[in-house]
């Protein structure tokens, strides 16, 4: 099957019994990763709570992505006051979800906030986003309460553009459609890094086909490929860093058996839980042993973030098996 068309929203339908990612902001802190000179992961000390970047110039500083709240945009600006003396002048977001986006009102008016198009003609329906997003606080949804306005981005492009930040140029990419319709990739060429927000994740996590499907994805992650061949280390917008070509193989592999079996189910006229039942699911068993060796460095009580991260991976997967059976006209429950 191929399908080129993007729904205008995000799929709301869940599976029976789904539990998506914790985005609660409680409790949260952002451990810095100095990965070059100037260049830091600010890592959530709590997988998948959402991770962030600040990146320093000579003249100025570039952070990425905003936090689910002003509370937690407060928090990165003063990480970003500790790591650097570059003034902050540029926030960009990876995607427009809120959890990258609700705490871009909290940055001052000398930061320029920079996205795709695709991302910033999605801010529009806040009240919608803080539905859609509430449903992963687990208990915390009032935090969301003092979301009350969605600043959407000062300056948009559309393929790829370049942040010159003094001694060091800082690349923006939307290589097409693949969590969402806008997904930006961040790329630090002198660093070899790259920040890849919901696009790309550690090898071995499940990603969200929120919008888009299998085949629309497998391009983008092909186009990527080919225009950032040395990017080595992936900063994901949740999870672990990784290895950049391993985890392109591994989600490359996961849409196309995705794409094939869902496909196959819809033509056999399977229902769709059949069809979940049918499709192979890659965490029924254990987790990917280098996925495993990359959570054991957080320090959480030993186990813990394996379990949490193979039962989400799994609740996701069902997701993804939902979404695409939708897309491909398969039967109404
Ligand atoms: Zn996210």
């Amino acid at each position: 099957m191929n399908l080129h068309h993007i729904p205008d929203r995000e799929i709301t339908e869940r599976p029976d019994a789904y539990a998506g990612p914790n985005l609660s902001p409680r409790g949260l802190r952002l451990r810095p990763r100095e990965l070059a000179g100037g260049v830091f992961a600010l890592m959530a000390t709590t997988p998948p709570k959402d991770n962030n970047g600040v990146i320093a110039g000579r003249d100025a500083a570039l952070v990425v992505d905003a936090g689910i709240t002003p509370e937690v945009a407060r928090l990165i600006q003063d990480r970003v006051a500790e790591l650097t003396d570059s003034p902050l002048r540029y926030l960009v977001n990876t995607t427009y979800h809120g959890d990258h986006t609700f705490g871009n009102a909290a940055f001052g008016p000398g930061t320029v906030v920079v996205s795709s198009r695709a991302n910033r003609d999605a801010m529009t329906d806040l009240d919608f986003e803080k539905d859609v997003r509430g449903a992963n606080m687990y208990g915390d949804e009032a935090i969301l309460d003092a979301v009350t306005s969605w600043r959407r981005p000062d300056v948009v492009f559309d393929g790829r553009a370049e942040i010159d930040l003094g001694g060091r140029v800082v690349e923006l990419w939307h290589f097409g459609p693949g969590n969402g319709p806008g997904d930006t990739v961040v790329h630090v060429p002198d660093a070899g890094v790259a920040w890849t927000g919901n696009l790309l994740c550690h090898a071995g996590i499940a990603h969200m086909l929120l919008q888009g499907g299998p085949q629309p994805y497998l391009r983008t992650l092909q186009a990527m490929r080919q225009a950032l061949p040395d990017v080595r280390t992936i900063v994901p917008g949740h999870g672990p860093m990784g290895d950049a070509a391993t985890a392109i193989d591994a989600l490359t592999a996961y849409l196309e058996r995705l794409d094939d079996e869902v496909a196959s189910a819809v033509r056999q006229g399977l229902t769709l839980d059949r069809t979940i039942r049918t499709c192979t699911d890659p965490w029924a068993q254990s987790l990917d042993p280098g996925l495993v060796t990359a959570l054991s460095a957080y320090r959480l009580p030993p186990g813990t973030a394996e379990a949490g991260i193979r039962a989400l991976c799994q609740n996701l997967h069902r997701l993804n098996v939902l979404a695409t059976y939708r897309l491909y006209g398969g039967a109404p429950a």
